[in-house]
């Protein structure tokens, strides 16, 4: 499998270099140049553990590496730090949850980001080198990419997060990390400005080349591969426990990263109906796909706070297919975007965007309400980006009721994917239950350890400085 950059602008790699190489060299994303369709072997897949099955998955796209190597990897990403169930589908009143927070860090980010960890350390055993990688948070991300990489010899990890934006718990799942090879960076900031400075210090090529720089965000190739293998996980297990042929799958989104996952599964043939698309108050990408117009608004602070995003750095992944892979219009459209901050794609009259997605926006009262109602009825406790999804998917089911988009979702099962563990945001749960119910000892753990964190203004050249004169040490 070859890869190329959504831009174009870039010679088509192997599955390693796509790695390494994180955002494009012209400023694009990676893409694979094929979908591989897996729809002739589902019934093959659906008798496979989670290990197993991701290495089915993976094997299709990472064809540069042996199989051998891909399942001693992903043996040691998901047999020895995840619980044994890795991804538990559970039944939550009408819905399923798929608990995505099995891992190291309590977050769905952990399934892809151990594996990530494990690729670049064999790449880089392979061919020697070392890797400098600059990543930007809202959050999980941060945390997860830390457990992944801390310690391993030859990569160094340099975080920004928005300093004040993400919460304390979150904060102290990085900062309290001291490995060496580790570095924490405050930005005083918001999360677009980090990912602003990471996008564009990676986008200085000379600089890139010459303190190999890596990216784990999700514009890494990667991440969205890791993720694919739970929507086929998720599907199959709920056809075991209900008989359903195909689920419909709500997926909290920010980055765009976790549902892009998503869609490619349902390209390769996974047993999707649809995907649901839920977002916090930060609504650009469930306007998208209710009106085709994708602008900017301001980025408000919630409660969802790994959700606060404006600018979805996966998007033009899935713009670079809605524009028929043609990299001269998404170039053009991504042009457009960076000046005046909105672009739009054309939707027949009657159409909706994408028969692929639905999409709905959580505020602040919905996401409460739906903890409150989830733990009342059910005592389950969601956590506050799990319960904009369940608030989204169950607002949108009425609309389908003589909509005409399809009689089957009434019989089609709702799968949300339940992203963190709610003891990570135990203010949003004491908020909605008015009890401080959310508690996991190894969050716990985290209050009183010491942490290490550097702070510098939302300014590339501090960020640049910064790291210069930490590889100088
Ligand atoms: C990262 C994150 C999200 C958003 O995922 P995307 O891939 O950016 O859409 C949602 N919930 C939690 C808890 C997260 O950490």
């Amino acid at each position: 499998m070859k890869y190329v950059s959504t831009r174009g602008q870039v010679d088509s790699v192997e599955f390693t270099d796509a790695v390494l190489m994180g955002l494009a060299d012209d400023g694009g994303l990676i893409v694979p140049e094929r979908i591989p369709d897996l729809s002739g072997r589902l019934d093959e897949l659906r008798e496979l553990s989670y290990s197993d099955l991701a290495l089915e998955i993976v094997s299709a796209y990472a064809t540069d590496i042996s199989r051998e190597d891909l399942a001693a990897l992903i043996g040691k990403s998901y047999g020895e730090v995840f619980d044994p169930a890795v991804a538990p589908v559970v039944r939550v009143g009408d819905a399923f949850i798929l608990e995505l927070w099995h891992g190291p860090t309590m977050s769905f980010k952990d399934v892809a980001l151990q594996l990530l960890g494990n690729l670049f350390e064999h790449i880089l055993s392979s061919r020697g080198g070392a890797l400098n990688i600059l990543g930007a948070t809202s959050g999980d991300t941060g945390s997860a990419a830390i457990c992944g990489v801390r310690g391993r010899k030859g990569i160094n990890i340099f975080i920004m997060h928005p300093q004040g934006r993400i919460s304390p718990i979150q904060q102290r799942q990085m900062t309290t990390v001291l490995d060496a090879n580790v570095h924490n960076i405050a930005i005083e900031g918001s999360f677009d400005d980090c990912q602003q400075i990471m996008k564009s210090l990676a986008g200085d090529l000379d600089f890139k080349r010459a303190y190999s720089l890596g990216a784990v965000n999700s514009v890494n190739w990667a991440r969205v591969l890791a993720q694919m293998v739970y929507y086929f996980h998720a599907a199959f297990r709920v056809r075991e426990l209900t008989g359903a042929e195909k689920v419909r799958v709500c997926v909290p989104t920010g980055n765009f990263g976790n549902i892009l996952a998503g869609w490619y599964a349902m390209r390769m043939g996974a047993p999707i109906e649809r995907l649901i698309l839920a977002t916090n108050s930060n609504d650009i990408l469930s306007r998208f796909f209710n009106t085709g117009r994708y602008s900017l608004g301001e980025v408000c602070q919630t409660l969802a706070p790994a959700m606060d995003i404006q600018v979805a750095s996966n998007f033009e992944r899935y713009l670079y297919y809605k524009v028929g892979c043609d990299p001269d219009r998404l170039r053009e459209l991504m042009a457009g975007f960076a000046e005046t901050g909105g672009l739009e794609v054309e939707v027949a009259p009657g159409q909706a965007v994408d028969d692929a997605f639905e999409a709905g926006a959580a505020d602040t009262d919905e996401l409460l309400e739906a903890i409150r109602a989830c733990y009342q009825e059910h005592g389950y406790l969601l956590d506050p980006h799990t319960a904009c999804g369940l608030s989204v998917a169950h607002s949108l089911v009425p609309a389908h009721v003589g909509s005409g988009r399809g009689q089957s979702d009434e019989g089609s099962p709702l799968v949300c994917i339940a992203t963190a563990h709610p003891a990570k945001f135990p203010e949003a749960i004491k908020q909605a239950t008015g009890s401080d119910l959310a508690h996991h000892p190894t969050i716990d753990e985290l209050m009183g350890l010491p942490t290490l964190c550097e702070t510098l203004p939302k300014d590339q050249e501090a960020v640049r400085r910064f790291i210069i004169e930490t590889m100088s040490q």
